[in-house]
């Protein structure tokens, strides 16, 4: 078995991504700009906000953050982003979820550019990923397919097993997988018999939140597993959905939590905002 080290892959598409940057700069002038809206006081929201800045800065990409008060009104909102979709500067727009209860969070997502969707949550781009057209796809899949790829799996013919279907990661993942001739089966909270479908699975991709739900012994031999889930149990430790020792026995390759596909949710991001400024630039090589 060997264990996918998220965080060393993650830091390899980082340093190229910095070269590719200062290319950009040094050739076009371009310095490729990431605006992130933060609404309310949300702790875990602000850590996330504060590492992404962090990141863009350690790859040249400039940061804006616009943090707007935990009761700001839904124009308010509305009002920043199609600001942010005139900017020159801004390449990329980024809208932390949660948001309050007042905002209507699929309004927001919509009314960003999708130029700009660096989250690759628009209805336009989830539509053009369904299609198998070119578009700026969500990050968490985007990072998992190159931990996949890293593997040095073929994908082909394969079965995979996806468990959650969220729009950011079950449901944009499973089109990825099917993109590259997998053949997926998608479980959820009413999905019959789990344990049974994952140990046919030469790919299981975990992301439904539960602590160490997914355990060893349902894991085929030699199967690819990764571990999307973040899970913080009592004691302070931090799991995955995956019962880590015992399917570590069986699988191949598989994530860890952390330093699995978390490190590789940002890097996407990094490189979503990079290929926005050069498509909106019409930079093609
Ligand atoms: P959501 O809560 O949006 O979706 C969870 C999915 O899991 C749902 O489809 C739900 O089914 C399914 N599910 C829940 N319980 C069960 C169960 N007992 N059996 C089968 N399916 C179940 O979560 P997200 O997709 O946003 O995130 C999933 C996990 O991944 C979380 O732990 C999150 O923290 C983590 N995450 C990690 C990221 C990273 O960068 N590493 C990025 C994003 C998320 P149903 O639809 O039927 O309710």
């Amino acid at each position: 078995m060997v264990t996918i080290n998220g965080k060393e892959i993650a830091a390899a598409v980082r340093s190229v991504l910095k070269e590719e940057v200062a290319a950009l700069k040094a050739a076009h002038g371009l310095t490729p700009g990431l605006a992130v809206v933060l609404v309310g006081e949300n702790p875990a929201s602000k850590v996330y906000v504060r590492n992404k800045a962090k990141a863009c800065a350690e790859v040249g990409i400039r940061s804006f953050q616009h943090l707007l008060h935990e009761k700001a009104a839904q124009e308010d909102i509305l009002g920043l982003v199609r600001e942010l979709n005139e900017s020159k500067d801004v390449h990329g727009i980024l809208v932390q979820m949660p948001l309050p209860p007042q905002i209507d969070s699929a309004a927001v997502l919509e009314a960003i550019s999708p130029d700009k969707d660096a989250d690759g949550f628009h209805p336009c781009n989830m539509g053009r990923l369904m299609a198998g057209m070119p578009s700026l796809q969500p990050c968490t899949p985007l990072g998992i397919m190159r931990l996949i790829e890293h593997t040095g799996t073929d994908i082909s013919g394969k079965d995979a097993v996806v468990v959650g279907r969220s729009n950011i990661v079950g449901k944009p993942i499973a089109l990825m997988l099917l993109a590259r001739s997998a053949t997926v089966t998608i479980c959820h909270s009413k999905t019959a018999d789990i344990a049974k479908r994952i140990s046919g699975a030469d790919i299981v991709i975990a992301a439904l939140g539960r602590p160490e739900f997914i355990k060893g012994d349902w894991i085929k031999k030699g199967a690819v597993v990764i571990d999307v889930g973040i899970n913080r149990l009592n004691d302070g430790r931090l799991v995955g959905d995956v019962e880590f020792g015992g399917a570590s026995k069986r699988a191949s390759f598989i994530t860890p939590v952390p330093g699995g596909v978390g490190p590789m949710t940002i890097a996407m991001l990094l490189q979503n905002t990079v290929t926005a400024a050069r498509l909106q630039a019409g930079i093609t090589v």
